[in-house]
């Protein structure tokens, strides 16, 4: 048994069949993006009491593998679970670190409160993420760019057909070594803009990081792919065609007076942990964010008229993609080119550095694991 610091205690049953270091390090040796697993989780159970009362309890690393759920089981119906991701940095000394890892806590629970689910104290987020890599910590690769990718998730088990929120809940932390996202080499990437599909409503779940969003984004995702693009932009069509986000990442603007602008957060997007980094960043060098409306007809005249400087993407997995091209079913925007010195390429190195123990951490945001 482990005790910790919080009082959560974290009971250890180790993997009798871990995978061997020779097949770790073939995996390793090519990551990939959410291929691979680690050979353990981290699990909570949270249940109702006769009472009525909730409660979090039965903490423990087990080893890696299939779940045993009830077929009735809620989360299988009616989708009631919400997720999160984040990274596990391997500094140069050895140590293992991750990135705002309470940003990640806080809007965890945002989601719960969205999907009626119950809210994890933060420290047992962090703990379930420090208890996991302290078993796995083999996983986490020291290759440029690449990471542990931390997956913690929540699901209604509950055996029951009403549609209510479920008395018994289960939270869980897989992990996955991560590559580059995109692969390869640094390129600008090409979206599609989404006509068709819309991927949040006003008072929906839009900015709940919940399976469902993900789901409903899928077939605009195909059509991205058809269209030879690798993601998919979504507006919000009743409100002038406003820009949202990409399927799984966040949009900013950069201006040739030097503004940067990315779409304000309306209900409909997700709170980038990421897209806050960048705006805390930018304003340290001193230029003007804005978060605000920002819609395709304006992206379409600051492109005409030249005042739009870069175009580019956020988020955990991809930390700072530029986006070449954004195309359409009757055309293509071309974005102006990102060279090395543009804003956001000097953000992704600042970002990356940081995360990577290269460049000292002012605004606090490691935790060492
Ligand atoms: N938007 C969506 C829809 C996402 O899935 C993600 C990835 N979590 C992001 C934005 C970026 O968020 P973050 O910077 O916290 O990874």
């Amino acid at each position: 048994m482990t005790q910790n610091a919080v009082g959560v205690e974290f009971t250890q049953r180790l993997a009798e069949n871990p995978k061997s270091a020779e097949e770790r390090a073939a995996i390793l040796a090519n990551p990939g993006f959410g291929d691979y697993f680690t050979d353990h989780t981290a699990v909570v159970d949270w249940t109702v009491d006769a009472e009525g009362k909730g409660g979090w309890h039965n903490a423990r690393i087990e080893p890696y593998g299939p779940i045993a759920m009830d077929p009735a089981a809620a989360v299988l119906h009616y989708g009631q679970e919400i997720f999160e991701g984040l990274k596990a940095y391997r500094h140069a000394d050895g140590s293992v670190w991750t990135f705002r890892p309470e940003a990640n806590a806080h809007r965890f629970n945002r989601s719960a409160q969205r999907l009626a689910l119950p809210e994890l104290p933060p420290e047992v987020f962090v703990e379930s993420l420090r208890q996991l890599v302290s078993v796995d910590k083999d996983w986490v690769p020291s290759g440029d760019g690449e990471a542990l990718y931390l997956r913690p998730f929540m699901i209604a088990t509950e055996a029951f057909l009403g549609v209510r929120p479920a008395r018994e809940v289960s939270y869980r932390v897989i992990a996955s070594p991560a590559g580059n996202y995109f692969g390869g080499e640094l390129k600008p990437v090409s979206i599609w803009l989404s006509e068709h599909y819309a991927r949040a409503g006003h008072g929906g779940t839009g900015e709940a990081k919940c399976g469902g969003n993900y789901a409903a984004s899928l077939a605009a995702q195909l059509e991205a792919e058809a269209n030879g693009c690798k993601q998919v932009l979504f507006l919000d069509p009743t409100n002038d065609n406003a820009v949202e986000e990409l399927g799984g990442m966040n949009i900013f603007f950069v201006f040739t007076d030097g503004r940067l602008v990315t779409p304000a957060l309306n209900g409909n997007i997700l709170h980038g942990v990421t897209r806050d980094s960048v705006l805390q960043l930018a304003q340290d060098r001193g230029l003007t964010v804005e978060e605000r409306k920002i819609t395709i007809d304006e992206w379409r005249q600051s492109l005409a008229d030249g005042s739009l400087a870069e175009v580019f993407a956020c988020g955990t997995a991809a930390v700072i993609t530029p986006i070449g091209e954004l195309k359409t079913a009757d055309g293509s925007l071309a974005s102006p080119a990102i060279g090395s010195d543009s804003v956001a390429m000097a953000i992704r190195e600042q970002l990356l550095g940081i995360q990577t123990g290269a460049i000292e951490d002012l605004h606090g945001w490691l935790t060492r694991l």
